[in-house]
């Protein structure tokens, strides 16, 4: 069990590395002079990797608590965690990132009443607010049937590129989540979202709560660390792979 949890790490850290590495040669032409970001070169200005900005949005906030586990712990909170996290790890790397909250609140101006949508109409919003914005919303799933595990994207229909990055996804989490055979599903009406973006869009549930070896690894400082680091790397690997 040790040496799998070693070579897990091993494995991440050598992804990292290596994808940090082609991020920066890609963002800073001072790198590569003949480089395609270099002045010059045949590369319009949108579309860059450097422009690319990504929205990270932590799902639920406030009095919306998501799902709720059953000793208690609420979607909302580990979501933020994790978000935090993949947005350092984005930013450490040379990404511009947009999070769409970065506290226990919930969005949007709700006049009359009708919070959950003025909430969701708010994401949309940022998640639009720019032509070159990637949009990743990080939640946690719930069933009843307590055996359902496994992080599983779902992408938004409206664009080609949001079923590569949801798929990049997908692969990366069966780094730290050995026999996750789960596949990604396009987004139905019932994603407000997704369903509606204009942008690369994509949304994972990192687990399920209804599961207890999942729910106390969600719970865990070091393997948020590790799926934080997994996210982030196929985010990465993602917006290089369009815009290179
Ligand atoms: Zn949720």
């Amino acid at each position: 069990m040790k040496a799998i949890k070693v070579s897990v790490q091993i494995f991440l850290f050598t992804l990292v590395f290596t994808l940090v590495g082609v991020g920066l040669y890609l963002l800073f032409p001072a790198f590569h002079p003949g480089g395609f970001l270099y002045p010059g070169a045949a590369f319009s200005a949108s579309g860059a990797v450097s422009d690319t900005v990504i929205v990270l949005d932590a799902g639920h906030g406030g009095m919306d608590g998501g799902a709720l586990a059953s000793d208690g712990t609420m979607e909302k909170d580990l979501n933020l965690a994790l978000t935090l996290q993949v947005g350092q790890i984005l930013k450490y790397s040379g990404f511009q990132v947009i999070l769409t909250r970065s506290d226990d609140v919930m969005l949007g101006d709700a006049n009359g009443g009708k919070k959950k949508q003025a909430d969701l109409a708010e994401r949309l919003r940022i998640a639009e607010s720019g032509e070159d914005n990637v949009f990743v919303s990080i939640h946690m799933n719930k069933f009843p049937d307590a055996r359902c595990k496994g992080l599983q994207v779902y992408y938004s229909p409206n664009d080609p590129a949001s079923e590569r990055l949801a798929e990049k996804v997908q692969q990366a989490a069966a780094a730290i989540q050995a026999g996750n055979k789960r596949k990604i599903k396009p987004a139905t009406s019932a994603i407000y979202i997704l369903h509606r973006a204009k942008v690369p869009a994509v949304l994972i549930e990192c687990g399920f709560l209804s599961n207890a070896e999942e729910l106390s690894n969600l719970k865990n400082q070091e393997y948020q660390k590790e799926l934080a680091t997994v996210i982030a790397a196929a985010i990465m690997d993602g917006v290089i792979n369009e815009r290179t």
